[in-house]
């Protein structure tokens, strides 16, 4: 008689995301940062009670070739607070650091910090920190500021003695973060089934029309649709056969 075979997961599969909390506060540089893949995940999350908020470090102004960067400011600071609320994100919040030249560094981390103190997450997401997206594919500088000082921030918040003003205006440390999350890294660890969430998800993006108008001549829902949709089935194989949003998660 031979032995059972045991059955393992292969090497390259994702793990499920943690689901024992109830805040999470996602922190990214740009509008539409998180509808490029991670909506159709925080659909999914506030379907089932949970509350998220986006903090935006820039109004996305340097964005778009043919608008001005004050016209183009508020137009997409409005497609931004259009994209949260279909995903069920009431509250979008702006940091007002400078599109395309964020730079990392203590500003950007106390800044950061103080918006983990107002909001109080378990879960804190953010967008690719590294230099790349895989590969030869170069990252912007302001995705990896923001990536980086959110990672950092993480423990800053917690620290009554990295950014005393913060405690002076109020804001008490928070030392609840355990999970740091990172959408579209090029070496995710888990993931979460992007099936309940990813209709909202493509009309999420669809709400930065703007943007999107300028970046394609596809058809826009077209457009969304199939980025979106190829992406996360893509992802099918690494998660049981199951479409889905792949995360970098740095446990604290
Ligand atoms: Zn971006």
């Amino acid at each position: 008689m031979t032995e059972p075979k045991i059955q393992t997961a292969a090497p390259d599969q994702l793990l499920p995301m943690p689901e024992d909390w109830q805040r999470a506060l996602a922190v990214v540089a740009h509008p539409d940062d998180l509808e490029y893949g991670c909506s159709a995940a925080i659909a999914g999350w506030t379907d089932g009670g949970r509350q998220v908020t986006y903090v935006l470090a820039t109004r996305g102004e340097a964005g778009i070739d043919t608008l001005e960067p004050a016209k183009c400011a508020p137009l997409r600071e409005q497609e931004q607070r259009a994209s949260a609320a279909v995903v069920g994100v009431d509250t979008v919040e702006f940091l007002d650091h400078k599109d395309g030249v964020i730079e990392y560094g203590t500003a950007l981390r106390r800044d950061i910090a103080a918006a983990i103190r107002r909001h109080r997450p378990e879960l804190v997401i953010t967008l690719n920190h590294r230099d790349t997206w895989g590969g030869v594919a170069w990252n912007t500088p302001d995705h990896v500021a923001v990536g980086r000082a959110t990672l950092d921030a993480a423990a800053d918040a917690g620290n009554r003695w990295i950014f005393p003003e913060l405690t002076e205006q109020g804001l008490e440390p928070w030392n609840g973060v355990r999970w740091v999350a990172v959408a579209g890294s090029s070496s995710p660890t888990h993931a979460v089934d992007a099936t309940p969430g990813i209709e909202r998800a493509v009309h999420s993006l669809l709400e930065h029309r703007t943007y999107i108008e300028v970046l394609t001549d596809e058809d826009p829902e077209t457009y969304c649709r199939s980025f979106l949709t190829g992406n996360v089935e893509a992802m099918a194989e690494r998660f049981g056969g199951t479409p889905a949003v792949p995360f970098e998660l740095f446990s604290r």
